[in-house]
């Protein structure tokens, strides 16, 4: 399990503990540490600048002039706002753990695209305290989903190649499930330009059987860390444990069944990879 499993979790994936989305823990006194990290005196008002900063931009189309993020090491992103690659069984789990799941633009996207209407981000249990509703001139741009609409949405994204990642708003508090690509600003710092990481890998690791495998390369399309390879002599693909985030979309795309995702800690090469970006 991940360092956050270990601090947060109390036995379980940290992303799967209830307490982790509660309204005890977001207006819980953060340490003056904490505090200075983030540049904020609470959760709450963190968590306010985000949507001011990084979502109302998205939505409006406006640059905004506050700075969304404080920290600039790993160790402070680990504490500010940081996140973990999901495949979609953990998605729907996380799903059926929250009372309140938002669909709204997304922030990276507007920043690298400059689109306003690209609705890949879902807050978690936002709308409990009221937080949407400090900002009326979102409110079109908002969809507040059930449970089935929101998995609905997400199995589609998975099929379409988008990988999840769970998010916090200082760690352990998570505030939202995002569905990326090479659009997202963190992916682009962490992965293409192997920068600071910026989201754990998932707690699993995806392998081919090759009895399945019968090399149609549909899975290949798929990856976004550049972890498959195809053998022209065998017609078999091969996935690099050291290379995959284990998020499982290129399994959703096997008409053979032959992807299977297996749990981290199993594959031992790999049991401790968390964080360290693809070799070159
Ligand atoms: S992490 Fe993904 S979905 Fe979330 S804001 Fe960035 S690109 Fe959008
Ligand atoms: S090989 Fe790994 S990283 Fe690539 S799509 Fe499959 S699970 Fe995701
Ligand atoms: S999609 Fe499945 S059968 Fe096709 S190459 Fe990939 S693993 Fe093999």
């Amino acid at each position: 399990m991940c360092e956050f499993c270990t601090k947060h979790g109390e036995g379980k994936k940290w992303y799967l503990q209830v307490k982790n989305y509660t309204d005890e823990l977001l207006h819980e006194d953060i340490s003056a540490s904490k505090k200075d990290t983030i540049k904020a005196t609470s959760r709450l008002e963190w968590t306010n600048r985000f949507w001011q900063a990084f979502m109302m931009p998205a939505i409006s189309g406006l640059s905004s002039q506050v700075r969304p993020f404080a920290a600039e090491t790993l160790e402070e992103e680990m504490v500010e706002h940081f996140g973990q690659v999901l495949p979609i069984e953990d998605v729907e789990r996380v799903i059926e753990l929250v009372d309140s799941i938002t669909r709204f633009p997304c922030g990276c996207r507007f920043i690298t695209t400059g689109k306003t209407d690209k609705r890949y981000c879902f807050g978690i249990a936002t709308d409990k305290w009221g937080g949407l509703g400090r900002f009326p001139d979102s409110a079109s741009s908002l969809e507040v989903l059930s449970k089935e609409e929101a998995k609905k949405i997400f199995r589609k994204y998975d099929e379409e190649g988008l990988m999840h990642s769970i998010w916090t708003g200082v760690t352990p508090y998570i505030v939202g499930i995002c569905n990326c690509d090479r659009d997202c600003a963190a992916y682009r710092g962490y992965i293409e330009k192997t920068g600071t990481p910026s989201f754990f890998r998932a707690e699993y690791i995806c392998q081919v059987d090759w009895d399945l495998c019968t090399g149609c390369k549909s899975c290949m399309s798929q990856c976004q860390f550049g972890a498959q390879f195809y053998s022209s002599a065998l017609c078999k693909v091969h996935i690099d444990p050291n290379r995959c985030f284990g998020c499982g979309v290129c399994r959703t795309a096997c008409p053979e069944g032959a992807i299977t995702l297996l749990p981290r800690k199993d594959i031992l090469e790999v049991a401790e990879l968390w964080l360290k970006n693809a070799p070159g």
